[in-house]
């Protein structure tokens, strides 16, 4: 017997490194009329590096020593900071201490308890909640450099600032116009990072519409207001943070190679080829698809 359309589409889209986990999805992609990727992980490589460590001079701490802290308190964290900062620590030959009591905040950060005392690595806006934050100059030179700034917290006292950067995708400009042009709507932007680190890589892909700082609920809130506006909206995302609004979503795809366990269970299609190109692909695979099933 000949494949039924969806069926073929869905093993084409499998060539083309996506698996499309059902055919009622694989039919639903056609109709996206709107996308809204995530930054870290989806329009960026999701390989960050550590690029600054510097301790504030009121802590009394060595580079080293807060690099040591903020490794053991993100040591357990699968957030890929976290990982750049783990993986500076052990490209310096730092011992990493244990860590008790990890907790996690998506879109927040990490705490721990390192040598007795409590470590708190994450969003300055975040973790200050409102207070003037001591290393604000170098916070926001690193953010309009388009990089990642996190603070670390020592029992409550902020002590230093780490700064990490993540490469855009070689494809992210391009995929960009791409779904533009696929959707006739430009994608929206979707991030927890800071806004002016997001808004410098946006204008370098050609993204206007860009939403920072957002916590997961407030990713869905941003889904569901386009929903209400009568779009059919595709997310595109990676981590933890972005479960919530893949689900929410019309459609949802992991980008699958950093991308957490939660996002590639709770995404109705999974990018399994590390390449933001295949998300245009799956879309007109579908529309083909749905073109010869009616
Ligand atoms: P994105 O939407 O860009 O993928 P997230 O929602 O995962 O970003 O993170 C948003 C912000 O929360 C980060 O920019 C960082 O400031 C903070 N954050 C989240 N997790 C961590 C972590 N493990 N270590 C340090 N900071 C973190
Ligand atoms: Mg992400």
């Amino acid at each position: 017997a000949t494949m039924p359309p969806l069926l073929s589409a869905m093993a084409n889209a499998g060539r083309h490194g996506v698996l499309v986990k059902s055919a009622v999805t694989m039919e639903g992609l056609g109709q996206v009329d709107a996308v809204a990727l995530d930054k870290t992980g989806t329009l960026t490589e999701g390989t960050p590096r550590l690029t600054t460590v510097l301790p504030l001079n009121a802590s009394k701490l060595s580079e080293q020593e807060l690099l040591r802290l903020a490794a053991a308190a993100e040591h357990p964290s699968e957030h890929p900071l976290a990982r750049a900062v783990v993986e500076a620590a052990r490209a310096r030959d730092l011992t990493i201490p244990v860590a008790l009591d990890f907790d996690s905040a998506p879109g927040t950060g990490v705490t721990a308890s390192v040598d007795g005392a409590r470590v708190a690595v994450g969003s300055p806006a975040r973790l200050l909640d409102g207070e003037d934050n001591p290393a604000a100059e170098l916070t926001v030179g690193l953010e309009e450099d388009g990089h990642t700034a996190v603070l670390v917290t020592l029992d409550g006292t902020p002590v230093g600032v780490l700064g990490v950067a993540d490469r855009l995708r070689n494809e992210a400009a391009s995929s960009t116009a791409a779904l533009c042009e696929l959707t006739g709507t430009s994608p929206v932007l979707l991030t927890g990072d800071n806004a002016r680190a997001a808004e410098r890589l946006a204008a370098e892909v050609g993204i206007t519409d860009v939403r920072a700082g957002l916590l997961p609920q407030e990713k869905v809130s941003a889904v569901k207001e386009l929903e209400r506006a009568g779009r059919k909206v595709l997310v595109v995302g990676d981590g933890v943070n972005d479960a919530p609004a893949l689900a929410a979503a019309h459609t949802g795809i992991a980008m699958g190679r950093a991308g957490s366990d939660l996002a590639l269970e709770t995404a109705d299609a999974v990018v399994v080829r590390d390449e933001l190109a295949t998300i245009h692909t799956v879309v007109r695979l579908s529309r083909r698809a749905r073109r010869l099933v009616v």
